[in-house]
């Protein structure tokens, strides 16, 4: 990919599955690292209170003082108070831990209780080119906010049996959040996760996938590999603990996809 004359504004991508264990963290840590790779300023929104994703990044979320939370809740607190530096060059965190979950009840007496997270993260888009949102695993009011913030959402699925049970409900939740909040709200990808070409059972999944979802799926398919739990010990992308792996590989060739894929509509 050519490298960018000049940033922004940044295109927002949600990460998104109300199931958990697909792969939603891993992607957002690795697609994040490798279009930082490719030159592209990468803003990475952790949004689950788990704070899987801020652990990913090396970062210990009950010794953060201030969240994507605060940023939601808090008026006068600039983003710059909350963003983090990751070891990556070109991308930045914006932490969570469990303090986050009490947003989702706070928020529902505010006033445009969707868009608290679209409005944090206006003043952010010069700066970045992608803004990739880690969603927790539920349809809730901080899904919404995802959803709402977001020009398009990428869905990981892992190719397991059931993997497709759900997945209506979540498009359902897409179409509703188009019509009611964000009309420019494009699905750009369902990613097939966790694909072991070994089993027949992995193939037959992605075929049927394949043939649910037809030119929304994604070429590049992640393949089983324990290099990524390694990683997420580790503390870092994959694409710096194992550069030269297939994981790795793969995760740059999503990149190339979405530089292609999840870009503003002319
Ligand atoms: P989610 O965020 O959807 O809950 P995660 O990204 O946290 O899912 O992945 C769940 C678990 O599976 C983690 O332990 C992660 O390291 C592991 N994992 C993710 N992707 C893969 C993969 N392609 N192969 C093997 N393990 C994976
Ligand atoms: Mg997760």
């Amino acid at each position: 990919p050519a490298p960018l004359a000049e940033h922004g504004p940044a295109q927002i991508i949600a990460m998104c599955n109300q199931k958990g264990g697909v792969g939603k963290t891993t992607s957002t840590i690795n697609l994040g690292a490798a279009l930082a790779e490719y030159g592209r300023r990468v803003l990475l929104v952790d949004f689950d209170p788990q704070g899987a994703l801020s652990v990913g990044l090396g970062v210990n979320p009950m010794e953060l003082d201030v969240t994507v939370y605060n940023l939601l809740m808090e008026r006068g607190l600039t983003a710059d108070e909350v963003l983090l530096k990751t070891a990556i060059p070109g991308m930045d965190l914006l932490p969570s831990n469990i303090d986050l979950s009490a947003a989702e009840v706070q928020l529902v007496s505010e006033v445009a209780r969707e868009s608290a997270l679209a409005r944090a993260l206006k003043p952010l888009l010069p700066d970045y080119d992608y803004v990739i949102i880690d969603c927790q695993p539920s349809l809730g009011l901080l899904t919404v906010n995802a959803l709402t913030a977001a020009h398009s959402v990428i869905v990981p699925l892992e190719c397991e049996f059931f993997a497709l049970r759900g997945v209506a409900l979540l498009t359902e939740t897409i179409e509703k959040v188009c019509e009611r909040l964000n009309p420019d709200l494009r699905l750009d990808g369902i990613l097939a996760t966790m694909y072991d070409s070994r089993t027949v059972h992995s193939r037959e999944v992605l075929a049927r996938v394949v043939e649910a979802f037809g030119e929304h799926v994604f070429h590049t398919v992640i393949g089983r590999t324990v290099r990524f739990p390694e990683t997420t010990v580790a503390g870092e992308p994959i694409t710096t603990y194992a550069t030269n792996s297939v994981g790795a590989a793969a995760y740059r060739q999503l990149a190339r996809e979405v530089l292609d894929r999840c870009r503003p509509v002319e």
